[in-house]
């Protein structure tokens, strides 16, 4: 391996809690080409206790991130968890997912882009791209590429499923040339 190599950042998928495990190995495979980076399964890390709040009944996001943060194994590696529980930060009723930039930490949650949430069989077909695609765009905002206004990029932010499933799989052009050259 060259040098360059080593001085690339590498990616640390983790499952954490009852996270489903096949939709986390899929995300691992399929992130690292979106990135250029090589990516590592974590073995699965309990939702920590500390994180939970018991009147909302949902998970402190950003508690979650500094619990990722002491599992990196060096301050190059990035890391971006999987669960199922419902996550929330103060002034939002729930978000999807969130990151820190700085830390080089993320976290995505499957709670509100499963189906059942809207009292809807479940559909993989649907969950997995909203998963997919929550992922790129908080590990965008890892690799410093700036939020974009473009509906169809995958770097557009919208907490509405609608926005989600019309947006694509790919960064617009203009996300594009931010990611080159990222390290
Ligand atoms: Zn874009």
């Amino acid at each position: 391996m060259g040098s360059l190599a080593l001085l690339k950042s590498k990616i640390v998928v983790v499952p954490m809690g009852e996270a489903d495990f096949m939709l986390v190995n899929r995300l691992a495979a399929d992130i690292g080409p979106v990135f250029n980076r090589s990516v590592d399964i974590l073995k699965g890390i309990k939702m920590p206790t500390e994180a939970h709040n018991l009147i909302r009944n949902q998970y402190y996001a950003t508690v979650i991130l500094s619990k990722l943060e002491r599992t990196k194994a060096n301050s190059r590696e990035r890391v971006i968890a999987i669960c199922e529980e419902d996550l929330y930060v103060p002034n939002r009723a729930y978000i999807l997912g969130h990151s820190d930039n700085l830390a080089g930490t993320a976290v995505v949650s499957l709670y509100q882009i499963r189906q059942e949430f809207y009292g809807l069989p479940e559909d993989e077909g649907k969950v997995y791209p909203r998963l997919f695609k929550e992922a790129v765009l908080q590990m965008a905002h890892i690799f410093e590429v700036s939020a974009c206004r473009n509906p169809k990029c995958v770097n557009f932010k919208s907490e509405l499923m609608l926005d989600i499933d019309s947006k694509g799989e790919k960064f617009c052009d203009i996300c594009r040339r931010q990611l080159t050259g990222i390290s």
